[in-house]
């Protein structure tokens, strides 16, 4: 993309709104705009994390075979009404009438609608384990959005849903969904730990919350830091085998992290003071599974192998893809702005043309551009250098390619790579490599 052809707009000044880091620095890269309270319309820069952010959870959510659906946002009180839940949700549900004065409710999740869809196709155990998510907006009416899209009341999430023969077999699952979601965060580039959450009514240790690190998050935690050296893409976990998938689990467990509500001063004692990490945290994902919760409040069942009836057993997996936009900025900043993990950055390279006038400049900045004009941002406008070199540590690109005419007459550009700061004088033929 060209700069000074696109809708990238910084701004000088910190918007006066704008309490936390991510917050400020979302703004003054243009990525995103508030059109009301906790509702945000997402500018080029935005969107494109926001999706590179949503493919990366979709090859990893298809790499365990789970498959997409697209839910409506939009959807019938009634549904809510047999799960008892239309009541209880309370204010957090926006709720709305039509024209014909029916109730319908603007999803804040979706656990009755996908067993509905579940009922409508899936009589017998047969057709378990079923898997499905999809990636959609949510609207939750918070009574304080605060900090960005951090906490928004419309934001987007991925959520699945898993129906299982029994207990035993929803445990595969869980285990499942949990190598996928570590996987998941580790392509990003973020360190989200996976803690043990409250289970509420149901009970056991079925549930965790995957937690980055960051100053200005919500929940106080503790975790060993040995788990952060987990290398969890080369890990060979077979996801056909469940012993293998158990011990991977186990291995996972091993290591001790809690947030504050489920903190146990004993078993931290246990993990060596040099390893202990204690601070805040963001949550950006949570995984539950919650039994026949819905199958049977719902009266959904399937015929077993005996011919009896069955409750599936079902769990729900989200992850905050929006927040995580966020939540990457908190933990990946420095003064002068973002540092873009490379997974997701808007742009993998910014061309910082400081030649305008010179035709040798222009020409190897126009080539450069030519081989990746999906992946590369020029910035050719008519600005002083200073202007352009703040503009994309602000923007946080992974790697700058400054051209300028003195390196340009021996063929050489000079390349920074934002994460480190370390520059080095590189061969224009050999960029391209370079940064492979
Ligand atoms: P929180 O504790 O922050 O209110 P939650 O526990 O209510 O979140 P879940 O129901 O677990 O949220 O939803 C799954 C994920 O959706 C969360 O882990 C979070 O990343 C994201 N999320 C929830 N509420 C919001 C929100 N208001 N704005 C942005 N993302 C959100
Ligand atoms: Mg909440
Ligand atoms: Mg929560
Ligand atoms: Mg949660």
């Amino acid at each position: 993309m060209r700069l000074s052809s696109s809708f990238l707009p910084t701004l000088k000044e910190v918007p006066a709104e704008a309490q936390i880091v991510s917050h400020r620095f979302m703004l003054r890269t243009g990525m995103v705009r508030q059109m009301s309270s906790g509702i945000y319309a997402w500018l080029p820069a935005g969107l494109r994390v926001l999706n590179k952010i949503a493919d990366i959870v979709r090859e990893e959510q298809e790499a365990i075979n789970a498959q997409e659906v697209l839910m409506p946002t939009l959807q019938s009180a009634d549904l809510w009404k047999r799960s008892g839940r239309y009541d209880a949700y309370g204010p957090e549900m926006l709720r709305i009438v039509d024209r014909h004065k029916r109730d319908l409710l603007y999803g804040p999740t979706n656990e009755e609608m996908i067993t509905d869809i579940f009922d409508q196709f899936v009589t017998s155990y047969k057709g378990l384990p079923a898997l499905l998510y999809q990636i959609q907006w949510k609207f939750r009416d918070e009574i304080r959005p605060r900090f960005g899209v951090m906490r928004g009341r419309e934001f987007y999430m991925k959520d699945g849903y898993s129906f299982d023969v029994d207990y035993d077999s929803a445990v595969v699952t869980y285990h499942k969904m949990m190598l996928a979601y570590l996987r998941t965060f580790q392509r990003i580039g973020v360190k989200a730990i996976p803690m043990l959450a409250d289970t509420g009514p149901i009970g056991g240790d079925l549930s965790h919350e995957f937690i980055i690190l960051a100053p200005t998050g919500e929940s106080g935690i503790f975790f060993d830091s040995a788990f952060a050296d987990q290398n969890w893409l080369e890990m060979p976990v077979d996801i056909a085998d469940k012993d293998s998938l158990a011990s991977f689990f186990k291995r996972m467990t091993s290591f001790y992290a809690a947030t504050d509500e489920k903190h146990d001063e004993v078993e931290w004692d246990k993990v060596p003071v040099e390893r202990k990490c204690e601070g805040r945290g963001i949550e950006v994902g949570q995984i539950f599974y919650f039994g026949t919760k819905y199958t049977e409040s719902m009266d959904v069942s399937v015929t077993g192998s005996d011919s009896k009836k069955i409750y599936p057993h079902m769990g729900s997996y989200g992850i905050g893809v929006s927040r995580l936009v966020a939540a990457i900025i908190e933990s990946s900043h420095d003064e002068n702005g973002i540092i873009w993990p490379d997974a997701v950055a808007p742009f993998k390279a910014v061309i910082i043309n400081l030649g305008m006038k010179d035709q040798a400049c222009k020409d190897v900045c126009e080539s450069l551009y030519k081989t990746d004009p999906e992946n590369f941002l020029y910035d050719d406008r008519d600005e002083r250098a200073g202007a352009k070199f703040a503009d994309a540590d602000l923007m946080g690109h992974p790697w700058q390619i400054i051209v300028g005419p003195r390196g340009v007459a021996q063929n050489i550009v000079e390349i920074k790579r934002r994460k480190t700061g370390m520059r080095a004088e590189v061969p224009v033929d050999q960029i391209i490599e370079y940064m492979a």
